[in-house]
């Protein structure tokens, strides 16, 4: 049997079976003929023997999905080349109704540092190849490593076409910090629209999701890589602090909780971290060889309520109160023994800003008080981890700004002789705040007020990044313009950090 027929005739077979599971008196006959596989597919944490592979059974994707009350077999297959002629791994995994029919398949028994090829079937339909990459063997020797970074995709403010250039990359893995979705209602004069009001319960929050994963660019770019996502506030709610008692409150924890099993059903997760009720297990270590731990770090579900309220303000004595935490107390414990068995690079993946940017306003001082310049005790305890750790090459990769920003950690920012971390790269937005700009007045004042700032980008793109044994190259990839389709990429600029001296240079 060829695999085309040999698929055919398996897909009347679960055609048939899910007939008769729906029985005579079904009333949507005609649903299991539409293509299921509307959402795409996608592929994540990769370990040296295996990944996570991803999709969801959606025919019906912004209507609640349109698939039966009932669990379906989902046929899954990897192989080792790009036609699916040979097949290494194949199984059968159940979508069911509780998980909105999504299916996360773990696959294990490959061999690390390869590229594989992956695909689903389902109701009589195949899904898209996918392709992926497993992790090097733990610990071994390795000289090089490829990432990219991408946050913010609100829908509304534009084309996801960075996710088209990002596809077109060679990259061995894409972290995603946070803002997969925005929750905010219908704007009307969007180059794109919402297609609701603000969403707060589960099925609004699988709505909007579908929405976004229907865009072509971001299902191109999932195809293409294994990815690795921590989610920032917007997939629960603006400036989200799960720590503060008010996220406890019985309305907001059954969004909390609505808003975790979303995020779960759309991304490649391991079981690990399937949400119960308001929690979902995000913090999580993805080791590349001996050259990189790569640490997804969660700095919004234990945040603890900003100590100087929110938005721009004069530092305030309270942020320098030792029971402010933007990691929480177990998960600071968890990353701080894991500097112990650091890789040549500790990479540390999250949301908001590290740095220190000191914004001269009216002749005082002023601090954007939901990111780590808010938490400034919090931040002192992780810089004292990693001296007491002595670690070389360290490199925070972070998000939630919607510009471009690269820097060097410092000890103390205030001094400028103070002794250097490391560094950190925070990536624009694919396309949230719109076209933007290269630079403006009032950004510029920031990079001038912050001697250990080396650079700063108004506009939307990804980061893309060349990690070797000695020295990390980030490349800021911009794209022009998101109010339309079709933006060529360019690289803004390219900036270096020596792993031995701490130095980042624009080269
Ligand atoms: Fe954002
Ligand atoms: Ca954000």
């Amino acid at each position: 049997m060829t695999a085309i027929t040999r698929r055919r005739a398996l897909g009347q077979t679960v055609a048939l079976s899910l007939l008769s599971v729906l029985g005579p008196g079904c009333t949507h006959p005609s649903k299991p003929s539409a293509n299921p596989f509307t959402l795409g597919v996608a592929s994540g944490d990769p370990l040296p023997d295996g990944v996570v592979l991803w999709t969801r059974l959606a025919p019906d994707p912004l209507n609640g999905g349109g698939m039966p009350n009932a669990a379906v077999p989902v046929r899954w297959e990897v192989a080792a080349d790009d036609g699916m002629r040979q097949i290494v791994r194949k199984g059968e995994a159940e979508a069911r109704p509780d998980s909105a029919h999504a299916v996360h398949v773990e696959v294990g028994g490959l061999e690390p540092a390869r590229w594989y090829w992956y695909r689903f079937d389902a109701l009589g339909h195949a899904s898209a190849i996918g392709r992926t990459r497993t992790a090097p063997p733990a610990g071994a020797p390795l000289d090089r490593l490829r990432l990219a970074l991408a946050c913010c995709q609100n829908y509304q403010h534009g084309y996801f076409t960075a996710y088209r250039h990002m596809a077109a990359e060679e990259l061995d893995l894409v972290l995603h910090v946070g803002d997969y979705i925005y929750e905010g209602g219908i704007k009307a004069d969007a180059p794109r629209q919402h297609n609701s009001d603000t969403v707060s319960t589960l099925a609004a929050y699988r709505n909007r999701y579908a929405l976004y994963k229907l865009d072509p660019d971001l299902q191109a770019a999932h195809a293409a890589f294994p990815w690795a996502a921590v989610p920032d506030d917007h997939e629960v709610f603006d400036d989200y602090a799960g720590g503060d008692a008010a996220a406890d409150a019985p309305g907001a924890a059954r969004r909390r909780a609505a808003a975790y099993q979303a995020y779960y059903e759309h991304l490649p997760f391991r079981a690990a971290s399937r949400p119960r009720g308001a929690r979902m297990r995000l913090h999580r270590t993805l080791r590349y060889g001996d050259l990189a731990a790569i640490h997804l770090l969660d700095t919004r579900q234990f945040r603890t309520a900003p100590p100087c309220g929110k938005g721009w303000s004069p530092r305030c004595p309270a942020d320098s109160e030792p029971a402010a935490t933007m990691l929480g107390a177990e998960q600071e414990r968890w990353l701080y023994k894991r500097f112990a068995a650091a890789g040549r690079w500790t990479v540390l993946a999250q949301q908001v800003p590290i740095l220190q940017r000191r914004r001269p306003r009216d002749g005082a001082d002023q601090y954007n008080d939901d990111k780590w310049d808010g938490y400034r005790a919090a931040r002192g305890r992780l810089f004292d981890a990693a001296r007491q750790h002595g670690l070389d090459g360290l490199i925070a990769l972070s998000g939630d700004v919607h510009n471009n920003w690269a820097g060097t950690l410092k000890a103390d920012f205030d001094d400028p002789k103070s002794a250097a971390l490391g560094a950190e790269f925070v990536a624009t937005s694919i396309s949230s705040n719109g076209d933007g700009a290269d630079s403006t007045k009032g950004q510029r004042s920031i990079v001038e007020a912050n001697p250990h700032i080396a650079f700063y980008n108004g506009q939307r793109g990804y980061l893309r990044c060349e990690i070797g044994r000695d020295a990390w190259r980030t490349d800021f990839r911009v794209v022009p313009y998101v109010s339309k389709p079709g933006a060529p990429v360019a690289t803004r600029a390219s900036l270096v950090v020596e792993r031995a001296s701490r130095r980042l240079t624009v080269t």
